[in-house]
């Protein structure tokens, strides 16, 4: 403690720095020197905790003015702190403050959260998954999918106590169903709030449990649901199911079905957002002079004219020819086709003869005579 460096240098701010500057002169230093981003570094971890220190008085009107006046003697002996060491009980709410939320440090300095268990409740999300072919998420499709439909148990109205018994107050937390733990860490004495360990957070315990739904004061029943999945529904997407999900808790509404939509690959096709992706093979004859090729799409097989002297991997783009967009009808994406022109490995000796016929219309020059040239 003798060498204490002044909050001010250990900041790295002018005395006379005003609350922005201060906060943005601590924010840059916990991120630097934040534990979770160096790890088993003790030397950060050190300046990290000075840091902190520096930031929670100078961030104090109050506080900052006893520094100033009387240095780090005006927190010494039971100025607030503890044994050789500073409280930092209140840094969840700084940190809230400076990080948004405090997630990132929500461990650390715990107690930052709490949640009030008595008011109502929105019921949990369920993650459900149907799997569709690639033909029906083009068309869109309707499909049943089955859940665990939790509800209050009728036997004892969600009690979970058996009929003719009630359940008394979790002793351990006085029915809060949370606990508050003081616990040692590097930064000194901390405070974290966590969820009862007797009652799990219902504030009761139950002696003799309903014998319908186990104590729990829920009974699961599957539940079939008919689903409508849009046409033009990409693989991964959600559909959102309302009321299906977990049961609210004191008066709180019923949770949604996340239902994730996984679509089978098509061979040939590939997806892009609302885009489609092929190749299409053409013959070099239909290179050289056009023609017409049949290309299948989505939306059937659509007629295409080669233009004469079309290159190998020449991209065309069929407009509105591509994937149905989702909820807007008679909108489609579009279908690229790459135009690959057919090297043939294998020729008769007709078409070699031609071939040979054609080099030399060419090149005005005679191929040499090479055994097995076309595996003839
Ligand atoms: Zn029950
Ligand atoms: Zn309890």
């Amino acid at each position: 403690m003798a060498d204490k460096r002044d909050y001010y240098e250990v900041l790295g701010v002018d005395k006379n720095a005003d609350q922005a500057a201060i906060k943005k002169a601590y924010r840059a230093l916990a991120k630097k020197y934040h534990p979770d981003m160096n790890p088993g570094d003790k030397e950060a971890e050190a300046k990290f905790k000075e840091a902190s220190e520096a930031y929670a008085i100078l961030s104090d009107e109050t506080k900052r003015k006893q520094y100033d006046q009387f240095g780090h003697a005006a927190f010494e002996n039971g100025g607030g702190g503890g044994a050789g060491g500073f409280d930092f009980n209140n840094m969840g709410d700084i940190f809230s403050d400076i990080f948004g939320g405090g997630d990132i440090f929500g461990d650390l300095f715990g107690g930052g959260r709490r949640r009030n268990s008595n008011g109502p409740q929105r019921g949990s999300d369920v993650r459900a998954s149907v799997r569709i072919t690639f033909d029906e998420s083009v068309k869109g499709t309707s499909k049943q999918i089955t859940v665990n439909f939790k509800e209050v148990c009728k036997t004892c109205n969600g009690s979970g106590a058996k009929a003719g018994t009630t359940p008394r107050t979790c002793s351990k937390c006085g029915g809060k169903g949370q606990v508050v733990y003081t616990r040692q860490s590097f930064l000194g004495t901390m405070q974290q709030v966590s969820e009862c360990p007797d009652c799990h957070g219902s504030g009761k315990i139950i002696k003799e449990k309903c014998p319908d739904c186990y104590g729990t004061g829920y009974v699961s029943t599957k539940k079939t649901i008919d689903v409508n999945i849009p046409a033009g529904i990409d693989n991964g997407q959600n559909i959102r199911i309302p009321g299906y999900g977990e049961p609210g808790k004191n008066g709180g509404s019923r949770g949604d079905v996340i239902l994730t939509v996984m679509v089978s690959s098509k061979a040939g096709f590939e997806r892009d957002g609302y885009n489609i992706f092929s190749d299409v093979v053409i013959s070099y004859p239909t290179a050289v002079f056009g023609g017409s090729v049949r290309v299948p799409t989505v939306d059937g097989e659509v007629e295409y004219e080669v233009k004469p002297g079309t290159p190998s991997q020449t991209r065309v783009r069929l407009r509105g020819k591509g994937m149905p967009v989702v909820n807007n009808e008679g909108v489609h994406g579009d279908h690229y086709i790459t135009l690959v022109v057919d090297i043939p490995k294998h020729l008769t000796g007709a078409q070699k003869d031609a071939l040979l016929e054609f080099e030399k219309a060419l090149t005005g020059e005679e191929r040499p005579k090479k055994k097995g040239f076309f595996g003839k």
